[in-house]
């Protein structure tokens, strides 16, 4: 970076424009019309939080009133933003404990019954905590009843190529979305898929329904963005310009992400293979093979992940979640056993 010049001088307040642009092209694809017909209000941010923080001050300014649905669970901050952003929430029925899956019905009926012009919180892809995702054709149904209620979906977008291995399969909610016209929030992260947690980079990205739209919120979100922060950090938005930008180093970056999203596979296949051999209860443990991402249910309750950790040594979250990013295929048996006596005791 010395070598090329490279300086500390301040970003312009919406960030860097390469970086604007990559990200942009990451998550739609670089020939998506949102684009072609600059539609589309990037704004760098701090990283996911930062993008979803920027967000929650946008829709408090110019939606007053309106309110943002969140899954049940979510990430442990979403609250903690719409909170300090003075904008209301409530939440939408998600997980199912029964079959730790998806409560399809619950959701759908929740969001249909939110008031008109809600905002509705989205994980694109690797559903945090939980790791479970719609499929496809409940993605299709979830437009169908946002777009019947004039919703606003609201996609957090933090595991991008980090849950299939590839870019363009997790980003398929969001392009789904893009592609029925919908006006619609992304914000971004590139903490996980580039490892760049404390470098804060990310981006809060705005469908408009026209290019004149589009000048419109870019600018607001820059007011907004002012007096908050100022300007963005340069180096992470350089990185990530960088390696999106040299066909190599991308190549590079997609073969590593690939790699880490098969090894998380390759543990989740591991212990529902233990949990199933060892397990006599006729259980059905489907659930690990169908989850995606670092993260995954695992059902135990409170009382359970307790036994988890007394006996077992195992320590984990009191909601049942555990990272499959920090598990080995040699600790597999371990921790299938754990859980079976848990379950069982
Ligand atoms: N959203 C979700 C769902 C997350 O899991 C995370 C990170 N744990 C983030 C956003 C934000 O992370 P960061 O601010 O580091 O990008």
């Amino acid at each position: 970076m010395i070598e090329r010049g490279e300086n500390k001088e301040y970003l312009p307040i919406e960030g860097l424009a390469a970086f604007n642009k990559v990200t942009a092209e990451l998550l739609f694809g670089a020939d998506n019309p949102v684009i072609k017909q600059q539609r589309l209000a990037t704004v760098q941010g701090l990283s996911g939080t930062g993008s979803l923080r920027l967000a929650g001050a946008f829709i408090e300014r110019y939606f007053p009133g309106a309110k943002v649905l969140i899954s049940s669970p979510t990430w442990g901050n979403h609250k903690n933003i719409f909170n300090d952003s003075r904008v209301p929430w409530s939440e939408y029925r998600y997980y199912d404990p029964k079959t730790v899956g998806l409560d399809f019905e619950g959701m759908i009926a929740d969001i249909k019954a939110a008031p008109e012009g809600s905002f509705v919180l989205l994980h694109g892809c690797a559903h945090n905590p939980t790791g479970i995702d719609p499929t496809p054709e409940q993605w299709e149904k979830i437009a169908d009843v946002i777009q019947e209620k004039n919703h606003i979906p609201f996609f957090d977008v933090a595991y991008q190529g980090f849950a299939s291995g590839s870019l363009d399969t997790d980003a398929a909610s969001v392009r789904l979305f893009a592609a029925r016209g919908l006006e619609l929030l992304v914000a971004q992260s590139y903490s996980k898929n580039l490892g760049l947690y404390a470098e804060r980079i990310g981006a809060i990205n705005v469908v408009c329904a026209s290019s004149d739209a589009a000048t419109r919120v870019k600018s607001q979100l820059k007011r907004i963005a002012r007096p908050m922060y100022s300007n963005p950090p340069i180096h992470g938005a350089r990185i990530v310009a960088n390696v999106v930008g040299d066909p190599a180093l991308f190549n590079e970056w997609k073969a590593e992400m690939e790699m880490m999203a098969g090894r998380i596979k390759g543990v989740r296949q591991k212990l529902y293979d233990n949990l199933t051999a060892t397990d006599k209860s006729g259980k059905d443990w489907s659930f690990i093979l169908k989850q995606i991402g670092m993260f995954s249910f695992t059902g135990l309750n409170k009382a359970q992940t307790e036994n988890m950790t007394n006996k077992w040594h195992v320590y984990m979250t009191k909601d049942g979640r555990i990272s499959l990013a920090g598990l080995s295929l040699a600790k597999c048996e371990y921790l299938s056993d754990a859980i079976i006596d848990s379950y069982h005791n």
